[in-house]
């Protein structure tokens, strides 16, 4: 297996961390693998009671647990526009902090 650099090792699907977390969902913590600065939490969205996982931080957004992973995530303000709502967190529930 050829590595070269971080961007690589980010598109590399065999990562194990990976692995892990889809096996134990529910229990984890999951460091967003985009900017991996926060943990990826679990919210619903309001308006339309559609559960999504997104990144406090750089707000990557999932739509499944076993979606989260980069590349693969849509922008959170992004997808909330193309569905008419505003992109402010008030719009999301936090249901879990972990997923
Ligand atoms: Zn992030």
């Amino acid at each position: 297996m050829k590595v070269k650099g971080k961007g690589a090792f980010l598109l590399n699907k065999s990562v194990p961390f990976f692995t892990f977390f889809t096996e134990f969902h529910g229990e984890v913590y999951v460091i967003c693998p985009r900017c991996q600065q926060d943990d990826v939490i679990k919210a619903m969205i309001k308006a339309t009671r559609s559960i999504i996982f997104i990144c406090p931080e750089c707000e990557a957004t999932w739509f499944s647990i076993d979606e989260v992973k980069f590349p693969g995530f849509l922008d959170y303000m992004t997808y909330m526009s193309s569905i008419g709502l505003s992109h402010l967190w008030d719009e999301l529930e936090i249901i879990s902090e972990k997923i």
